[in-house]
């Protein structure tokens, strides 16, 4: 039987960094060993539905490069794939349970059952609340057709009978064992109809033939209810395996990383940005932050899982081979932001000029500076080993677009004498006589000027580096100069003089 998986998140908000990883596992898996990868959207709680969530889910895979084969928005044989699509399906399987017995009609007004928890320390609706109760396994069967004709609201419960164990075999944990005493009587269909998500999660996964659910570790619990719907469905021989993944925790460790934690941490904590009315629940992401979407993967796919040796840096095409659940742990991964970074920084040093510079254009273009790429692919050679966020290169390297903004006025006060001015002049009839404009060259044709002058190469080329770019930070100062172009580097020799001087008052007064 052919792997199938599905990734199957609720529209309910942005979809959190940690959804990206459980997204990340589903694929892999199932590309590494010639399976299915199926998106389903889980929106039957109306309550909690958001809008643009959805969109946002689809934007996040596409942007990470995680293509489903089949799913919402991509098609496929056993759709449709969203379940507010699929609700006329589910109450026939309601249905079903209760004509098999493992299922019955729950009357209790919500009124009762406030009633019932008032009076009750930690009320549950199972084996022994429910005698007490108004339900089809207590009402005589007479009284339970009356009320269904009479149109009488009511929703399904699972009937979960006390007594019994519940092992679930999950290829990451090992053996977990459930007692059925434990389970309260989950609601399986709603007075309106609706499934919950137990009972469509099951059918569906039953329906759309599902082989491993590979899914947060928060729904382990869940899992024991499952496994009796798969029981009282008479589908124990298809259920799926099932693989819990740890969860990922606070970068400083201890407790689980909450979406509030991008703000208190200063980091993304989600793959996109999202914008909602209140600005608390506006989130930046790890896209706008100035993520490769390749850096974001390879870090997301080390957050609780390793295959073990040395290596770090994994293509997508290596994590698919390498991938195994065995090599899931079983403990909670701690979301190194500064790891995030690592990778980041290692992606863009080894990425392909052309393709940063396309993706610095639109940044190039937001901030009204020159965009065409070949002059964007100059400034990406020249800083791509010193940037950590795509953004840097536009927002540390501005000056190469546009003129200086600001001075390193410190250095400028040790490096600056007005007696310069003149020889930063000549420098600039130096640039723009330079017989070649490369930067060997023009730094040997540089140093000879310094010299010859009797100056020290310590007093003058810091003068050149603060006059091209304002900081002592940055390329090497020769590289930069062949990027401005002949002209520009003379302009800003000959202009500089006027804002040290501007500056060197400060220490004079
Ligand atoms: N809709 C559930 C969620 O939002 C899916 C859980 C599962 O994969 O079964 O995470």
């Amino acid at each position: 039987m052919s792997v199938r998986v599905r990734f199957a998140p609720s529209p309910t908000g942005a979809l959190h960094i940690g959804g990206v990883r459980t997204a990340l596992y589903n694929y892999l898996f199932a590309k590494k060993n010639g399976g299915t990868f199926i998106l389903r959207i889980e929106d039957t709680d109306q309550n909690r539905y958001v809008p643009g969530a959805e969109d946002y889910i689809i934007e996040s895979l596409k942007w990470v490069g995680l293509i489903p084969d089949e799913g919402v928005g991509f098609g496929g044989d056993y759709g449709p794939y969203r379940q507010s699509d699929r609700k006329h399906l589910y109450g026939k399987f309601a249905q079903e349970l209760v004509d098999r017995g493992h299922a019955y009609y729950a009357f209790d007004t919500p009124e009762a059952l406030e009633n019932a928890r008032q009076s009750t320390e930690n009320f549950t609706y199972n084996f022994q609340t429910r005698t007490g109760l108004q339900n089809s396994l207590v009402l005589p069967p007479d009284e339970v057709r009356r009320r269904l004709d009479a149109g009488e609201p009511y929703i399904i419960r699972l009937k979960v009978e006390p007594g019994q164990e519940i092992p679930v075999r999950d290829l990451i944990r090992g053996d977990v064992l459930f007692q059925s005493s434990e389970l309260d009587d989950k609601v399986l269909l709603k007075t309106d109809g609706m499934p919950t998500y137990h009972l469509a999660n099951i059918v569906d996964d039953h329906l759309m033939e599902i082989t491993h659910v590979i899914r947060g570790e928060e729904w382990l619990p869940s899992t024991a209810h499952h496994v009796l719907l798969y029981r009282g469905f008479g589908w124990t021989d298809t259920m799926p395996q099932f693989a819990h993944l740890p969860l990922i925790l606070k970068p400083v460790g201890n407790g689980k990383l909450s979406k509030r934690d991008g703000a208190k941490f200063g980091m993304p904590v989600f793959p996109l940005p999202w914008a909602a009315e209140n600005p608390e629940d506006s989130f930046t992401g790890f896209r706008d932050t100035g993520f490769l979407p390749e850096a974001t993967i390879n870090f997301l796919a080390l957050l609780g899982w390793h295959p073990g040796g040395d290596q770090e840096i994994f293509t997508m095409e290596e994590l698919i081979q390498a991938f195994s659940v065995e090599h899931i742990s079983k403990s909670g991964a701690r979301f190194d932001y500064e790891k995030a970074k690592w990778f980041n920084q290692r992606y863009i040093q080894t990425s392909d000029n052309a393709v940063l510079a396309e993706h610095i254009r639109p940044l190039a273009e937001s901030r009204g500076f020159r965009a065409d790429l070949p002059f964007l692919t100059e400034v990406v050679a020249l800083m791509k080993e010193r940037v950590t966020f795509l953004p840097d290169f536009v927002d540390q390297g501005y000056y190469l677009f546009g003129p200086v903004k600001i001075y390193d006025e410190e250095m400028i006060r040790k490096k600056w004498n007005p007696a310069f001015q003149t020889t930063l002049e000549a420098l600039a009839g130096i640039i723009l006589q330079a017989q070649s404009f490369e930067a060997p060259s023009l730094e040997e044709q540089v140093k000879q000027f310094i010299a010859a002058e009797g100056l020290k190469p310590g007093e003058i080329l810091p003068l050149l580096r603060l006059a091209l770019a304002g900081t002592m930070k940055g390329p090497a100062v020769f590289d930069m100069a062949v990027v401005l172009g002949r002209e520009e580097t003379a302009r800003r020799l000959r202009e500089s003089p006027g804002y040290f001087n501007r500056i060197m008052p400060v220490i004079a007064g």
